[in-house]
């Protein structure tokens, strides 16, 4: 037994190096049509996260990191919107996102999943030398349509963010086959509730109505575990942060524009909100 876990540790450390070394690589050899290869590599990272998850957790070590997480919300054009307005803060243009993703390949950053995020937060296992979360928020079509293909032709996998009840309801919002072409494709796709609202201002029952159907709805149309929360508009307290502990979330993501570090609550983990003034080289570490 002891020897088929070691073997299996082995293993899974293996499969990470190489989709990490693949991920480095795939920079100056990308192209349109080695999208079945990155595709490849996607999904060889998601496995790290299913196969690994079964195995007996190590000792826990001290562990220090700075690991950016990024939230988009719109890839679409921003003329038109003052940069006072919200419409304006949540967006990014297409080329503006081209030209951000560009910059995380050239500086050799390596693209995670929040499984992975919290293995290396927890000290069981060692994670690339520039790990990055990327995430994007509310089920925007526009950013399956313009953000998508940049993130295969970098071969970057992110997170997805969804809220449910949003789902099929209409042209801007993402499909469920959408959603599972983008799963099929490594995507991570996990919670943003079924209703988006305010988990502050809702009764204990509520709330984990809105934690469990989200996830439901989720895990049926991907097969996948859904055990990662952004909160709507970010609103959280001790109270809500215990409720979703309880119904087995394992990270919750607010806004907060700075890297996470060690000494972060994995139940309330700082993303920064991309626009189109956000200078890479000034947000991250
Ligand atoms: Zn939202």
């Amino acid at each position: 037994m002891r020897r088929f876990t070691l073997l299996s540790v082995v293993a899974v450390l293996a499969m990470t190096a190489s989709a990490c070394v693949s991920n480095a690589q795939g920079g100056s050899t990308a192209s349109a049509s080695s999208s079945s290869h990155a595709q490849k590599i996607l999904t060889n990272t998601s496995s790290v996260s299913s196969s690994s998850s079964s195995l007996p957790a190590p000792a826990a070590k001290p562990v220090s990191f700075h690991i950016p997480i990024l939230v988009y919300h719109h890839i679409r054009p921003t003329a038109g919107y003052p940069k006072t307005t919200w419409s304006w803060k949540m967006s990014v243009t297409p080329s503006v996102f081209a030209k951000q993703m560009q910059w995380l390949e050239d500086h050799h950053y390596t693209t995670i999943s929040l499984d992975t995020f919290v293995k290396i937060a927890k000290g069981e296992m060692r994670g690339p030398e520039k790990p990055i979360v990327i995430t994007f928020d509310d089920n925007n079509e526009n950013v399956f349509v313009s953000g998508f293909p940049i993130l295969k032709k970098h071969w970057f996998t992110a997170t997805w963010y969804v809220i449910t009840s949003r789902i099929d309801k209409s042209k801007d919002s993402l499909s469920s086959a959408q959603i599972k072409e983008l799963s099929q494709a490594g995507m991570d796709i996990q919670s943003h509730s079924v209703t988006h609202p305010w988990l502050t201002s809702l009764s204990v029952s509520q709330q984990k109505w809105e934690l469990d159907e989200s996830r439901k709805t989720i895990e049926a149309l991907t097969g996948k575990p859904v055990r990662h929360l952004a909160y709507p508009l970010t609103m959280q307290n001790a109270q809500v942060r215990s409720v979703v502990s309880q119904e087995g979330y394992v990270t919750g993501t607010i806004m907060d524009p700075r890297p996470a570090t060690q000494k972060d609550d994995l139940l309330k983990l700082p993303r920064i909100m991309m626009t189109d003034d956000t200078g890479l080289a000034q947000a991250l570490p």
